[in-house]
This record gives C-alpha cells, sequence and structure tokens, in this order.
C-alpha cells in the first residue's frame, strides 16, 4: 500500500524543500538524458518517459509551493520561491528544447490506448505553445521572458501577503460589531482598537459597523492593500505575457490563454461577459434600488451607493426584510463543529471518510491532516490550514501537495483558508465547502496513470464548477441542520435557513454585474495596451458594476487573480452556469441521495483531466451542458 509524503518538521522544512527540489530536478534531467539516448523509442516509451518528467516536476513545484504560501518561517517561504525559480527554468527549458520534440514529433500514435493518444497530443500541443518551433532568438526571448514573468508574480503574490494593513480607532467607532469580535479586539495603552484588513477582522466591519467613518477608512485601506508596489509589478506582468503572445503568434495574451481552455479564444471572453451582464441587468438594478432607498432612510442625502455601504446596507435589508440576523446566524456556527460537519457531510455524501492522523508533521500546530479513506483502504491526505497568520496567503485556496498516480504516489491536497476560529459568519461556511470541493476533486480524481490528467487538471475553466456546485449543501436546511448548532446545542431552523437562502438570493443580480466587473477587468487587461490600470479599472467597472468607483483607491493591486487566473477570471462565472447545470440533476429535497453523489463522484470528478470537461458533464447529465438552469436561477 502507498504511504503519504511524510513532511519534515518545521524546522527541517527548508534543507527539505531544497532536497526535495534538488532530487526532482535531478530525476527529471535524467529521464531527459535517458529519453534523448534511447534508439527509436516507441510512443508508449515517450509518454512514459514524459509522465517520469511531469511527476517529478510537478512534486517539487508543489510542494515548494504551498512552503512558500504557508510556511510561518519567512526563510523556508524565500526556499519555496526560490525552488520555484528552479523549477520553472527546467520546465521552460524542457518546453523549448528542439532535440526532445523532435523524439516526441518522430512517434506514431497509431495502437496506443485513449489516455496515452491523449497525452501525447498535449505533450505536442504544449511543445508548440512554448515556441520550441520558433528561431533560435525567439527562442532565447522566450526563456527570458519566462524568467522574468515568474519573478514578476512571485513579487506579485509577495506584495499581498506581506501588505496587510490596518487603521485604529476608538471603541466607541466600532458600535455594532458582535460581542465576541469585540472581546477579541481590545483596545491597547492608548485606548485605540487595532483592525486589520484580514478578513477576520475586515468582513465583519464591514458588515456590522454602525459607524460609517470607520467603514470608510476600512475601505480605504482595503482597497489600496499593496498599493502603490503593485501597479507597476502588474504593468510589468502584463507587458512580458503579451510579448510572450505576441512571439507565439497570437493576437493577445487573452486569445493565447483562451485557447486552452472550454471558451477557445479572448473574443468569445467578451461575449461571454456581456451575455451574464445582460441578463444580470434587470435584478441588479432592482436589488440596487431597494439597498439605496435603505441607506437613504439614515443618509437622506446619499445619491449612490459604493462598498464603504454596500455589506453594510445590505446586511440591513436581510435582516429586516427577509428577517436573517446574521449576528444570530453565526451563533451556529462555531467553526469546531463546522469544520467536522464538513467532513461528516462530504464523507458521506462521496462515501469516503476522513481520519485524522494526529502525529503527521505539520508546518503549524493549527494544521490538522486527515486519511481520505475509501472502502478501508488510504486513497489520499489532506490538510487543513484554516485561520490567518502574519506571511501567510491572504484568501482561500485549495493548493495541491502530491498529485495522485496510480500505484506510485498517493493524492495529497491542502486547504488554506483565512477563517475565524469561533463563530464563523455564513459566508465562511459556504467558503469552506467551496474550496473543499476542489479538494475532494483533488483526491477522487487522483487515480491516474498519468499526473497530467490528475485531480483537477481539466480546462482551467471548468475548475470551478465542482466547488461552486458543492456550496450549494452549505445552503440546504437539512444538511445545516446536521452539525450547525447553538450554545444550547439547537440545530439551526429550516425556517431560519430558507430566509437566509432568500436573503442571499437578493443582490445575486449585482453581484454577477460586479463579478462581470472583475472579470471584464481581466480581460482588458490582458488584452487592450495598458498605461495606466486605474484608469482600466474605473473604465471596466464603469461598464459593468452597478456601484460607482471610489476614488484614490487601487483594487488591482490586491486582486491576486489579475496574476494566477490572468485574463480568465470569468472562470468563475462560466463553471458557476455549469454548476448550475449539473446540480440541477440531484433532488433539490434529498441532497443526501448516493445515487446521483456517487455517480458524480464517479463520472465528473474521478476521471480527472483524463476527457474534456464538457464531456464528462454530457456523460453526468446524458445531454450537453446548458445555460438554461443558470438563467432560471437569475432571473428568480
Ligand atoms: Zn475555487
Amino acid at each position: 500500500m502507498l504511504s503519504p509524503l511524510a513532511l519534515p518538521a518545521p524546522q527541517e522544512a527548508r534543507r527539505w524543500l531544497v532536497q526535495r527540489c534538488d532530487d526532482s530536478l535531478a530525476r527529471a534531467a535524467q529521464t531527459v538524458a535517458e529519453l534523448k539516448s534511447a534508439q527509436d523509442p516507441s510512443a508508449a516509451q515517450v509518454v512514459d518517459a514524459w509522465n517520469e518528467i511531469q511527476i517529478a516536476l510537478g512534486n517539487a513545484s508543489a510542494a515548494a509551493s504551498v512552503h512558500s504560501e504557508t510556511h510561518p518561517d519567512a526563510a523556508v517561504r524565500e526556499a519555496g520561491d526560490d525552488a520555484m525559480r528552479r523549477i520553472d527554468a527546467f520546465s521552460t527549458d524542457l518546453g523549448l528544447d528542439r532535440e526532445l520534440s523532435d523524439i516526441v514529433g518522430a512517434v506514431s500514435d497509431e495502437g496506443l490506448d485513449h489516455d496515452s493518444a491523449r497525452l501525447l497530443s498535449r505533450i505536442r500541443r504544449d511543445f508548440h505553445r512554448s515556441g520550441v518551433d520558433r528561431d533560435e532568438a525567439t527562442r532565447a526571448r522566450l526563456k527570458e521572458l519566462a524568467e522574468l514573468e515568474l519573478a514578476a508574480s512571485q513579487e506579485f503574490s509577495r506584495n499581498i501577503r506581506d501588505g496587510v494593513r490596518t487603521i485604529r480607532v476608538r471603541p466607541e467607532d466600532l458600535a455594532g460589531l458582535p460581542e465576541d469580535w469585540l472581546k477579541d479586539h481590545p483596545a491597547d495603552d492608548n485606548g485605540l482598537v487595532t483592525v486589520t484588513t484580514d478578513y477576520p477582522d475586515s468582513v465583519p466591519l464591514m458588515s456590522f459597523c454602525t459607524n460609517r467613518a470607520t467603514r470608510e477608512a476600512m475601505t480605504l485601506e482595503r482597497l489600496n492593500v499593496a498599493w502603490p508596489v503593485n501597479d507597476e509589478v502588474l504593468l510589468r506582468l502584463i507587458a512580458l505575457r503579451q510579448e510572450r503572445a505576441t512571439l507565439l503568434g497570437y493576437a493577445t495574451w487573452a486569445d493565447f490563454d483562451a485557447e486552452v481552455k472550454m471558451i477557445k479564444t479572448g473574443t468569445a471572453i467578451r461575449e461571454f461577459i456581456d451575455k451574464i451582464a445582460a441578463a444580470a441587468q434587470d435584478s441588479a438594478l432592482r436589488d440596487k434600488g431597494v439597498v439605496l432607498r435603505r441607506m437613504q432612510q439614515d443618509v437622506p442625502e446619499a445619491q449612490d451607493i459604493t462598498s464603504v455601504d454596500l455589506a453594510y446596507y445590505g446586511e440591513l435589508v436581510r435582516k429586516e426584510t427577509y428577517d436573517v440576523d446574521a449576528q444570530l446566524v453565526r451563533t451556529y456556527f462555531d467553526f469546531a463543529a463546522v469544520r467536522q460537519g464538513l467532513l461528516d457531510v462530504t464523507a458521506r455524501l462521496f462515501g469516503l471518510s476522513w481520519v485524522a492522523v494526529l502525529d503527521a508533521p505539520v508546518w503549524h500546530p493549527d494544521v490538522t491532516a486527515y486519511d481520505v479513506v475509501r472502502d478501508d483502504e488510504r486513497i489520499g491526505r489532506i490538510y487543513l490550514d484554516l485561520h490567518p497568520r502574519d506571511g501567510k496567503f491572504k484568501h482561500a485556496a485549495q493548493f495541491d501537495l502530491v498529485s495522485g498516480v496510480t500505484g506510485r504516489q498517493l493524492p495529497e491536497g491542502v486547504l488554506v483558508c483565512n477563517l475565524t476560529r469561533g463563530l464563523m459568519e455564513h459566508d465562511e461556511v459556504v467558503t469552506l465547502f467551496h474550496e473543499f470541493g476542489h479538494l475532494i476533486h483533488h483526491v477522487v480524481g487522483g487515480n491516474q496513470r498519468y499526473v497530467r490528467f490528475s485531480g483537477v487538471a481539466t480546462e482551467w475553466d471548468f475548475v470551478e464548477a465542482p466547488s461552486q456546485m458543492l456550496e450549494e449543501w452549505a445552503w440546504d436546511p437539512t444538511v445545516l441542520a446536521s452539525f450547525a448548532k447553538n450554545d444550547a446545542g439547537q440545530p439551526i431552523p429550516a425556517a431560519l435557513v430558507e430566509r437566509m437562502k432568500k436573503g442571499e438570493d437578493f443582490g445575486k443580480g449585482y453581484q454577477a454585474r460586479t463579478q462581470m466587473f472583475y472579470a471584464g477587468l481581466s480581460h482588458a487587461l490582458y488584452t487592450d495596451p495598458q498605461t495606466d490600470v486605474t484608469a482600466t479599472l474605473r473604465e471596466q467597472q464603469q461598464r459593468y458594476s452597478v456601484f460607482p468607483y471610489i476614488p484614490g483607491t487601487h483594487f488591482h493591486c490586491a486582486f491576486g487573480h489579475l496574476d494566477g487566473y490572468s485574463s480568465g477570471y470569468y472562470t468563475y462565472m462560466w463553471s458557476l452556469v455549469i454548476a448550475k447545470d449539473m446540480f440541477s440533476a440531484f433532488d433539490p429535497h434529498d441532497l443526501f441521495d448516493e445515487h446521483v453523489a456517487s455517480r458524480y463522484r464517479d463520472t465528473v470528478l474521478a476521471p480527472g483531466g483524463s476527457h474534456d470537461a464538457a464531456d464528462l458533464v454530457a456523460d453526468f447529465l446524458g445531454r450537453p451542458y446548458s445555460f438554461d438552469a443558470y438563467a432560471e436561477w437569475l432571473a428568480r
């Protein structure tokens, strides 16, 4: 039986990481050398060798990335970044290696099984997209560009990680915040309370603080994280990517990037954004009017509403119109119970069990490890790293630690979040379910012969569909009642959850428009020539968002997806359309129906990237995916 990766004790991490990187690069280099010296290798030999190389490189880069984003010791994070640069340089050389590409080009795919033929075609596509067939000067520049791009990308993330801002206010300026939150934020010797831009601090403040000046001060800090430093970094990153796309013969980076996605072209991205924006128009304006009128009861002179007031008055509307008191709601969501509840729910749904591994070495005491067991067999391991700390990744994401390969290595993944330690907002519960959807995809899809297809290795604009679909379980009264209990042990009432759902549906039109503003920004930055990102931001906000820009803010500087997703932020909405469609196959009155869930697990998640996502979804639904379920939900 396969054993999980043995992680080092925290003080050993740096040495361990460098070693893992060295070993992996050596193994990859050796496999390359063997392939080059082989006499007329067969196609099967080529794909097997390629799999070895990708396993080695993937193992090194996954460990490097997890450590770079999570390790409490800055020196280890730096070692992670350094390892990433070395692996990236190796991969770039590989992609530009003519001798290798000739070997791959010379074999015939005749007689290959489906997965091997698919892998061979992917290897060839990758070679073409990395520019191996370009002249020598171009290849030299492409190599340079790859290094510069990675450096800029790492700089962008580091500036966000290290860019936490704070406000200092008097305790009376925090009126409206929950008692336990206030208790966790005592005044210092000067009588002032420090509140950071980290989510557990700033999200409740924006939702509940009755003092507009405090909300305004926090808004300005939140929307200026990593500004001005990341302004220049982002412009540089965009220019480098655009240059690469041009050298490779694409009109824009968006075209280059979209080619390997479900959406296929940059133009189709803008069309999709416009289609969603139009579909959301009526409901966006209707619900915005409701929030604005509620604000005008307090501020009669208010003409418009911005992010200073949106969360706060949105919350008030939910409370007054739908009788959803977020502060009452959070009394049902104690972190420890939610974490256990999530594990129980997903275990039941997907036929798995999560077995705590108490003696597993972890990088911080907050981290918990679980073995994933199916039919008495360990099929993977997961790590949950769920609370904020200095120098840690600031958002929520699933990181691969090891990609599963049948008979070789177990899939292992890490959830990295920034959740409250005590009573959680329901939004945080939804986030946790979302990220767990990625983790399950990674593990369940991790039984593959070729690492290239392991886990969340589908087209990148499909990856958010399984995670967004799992969010639905965090809105179901029966599911929530199984773990969400207040101090007195009473489960959350079904009627309250029904009202929460109505409250959540309120504002979905303007939220969709805000999402299209982000998607439009991500597309514009990587399509049109850029000199002033803030100007593009303002232009896209005006075009898609129904809320105005706040002068003096620079949201883009801390919007990590502008690096990671580049032109592809539309992915979330594209995936949501598919998630709503897939969810329509489940019985909304019985979300624990194991037949549908196990069919979903086996047809959509288990194949990983071994087939096109559209085919997996069609296999599950019995028909091609469509826009209808999403449009119906939006109009509701
Ligand atoms: Zn996600």
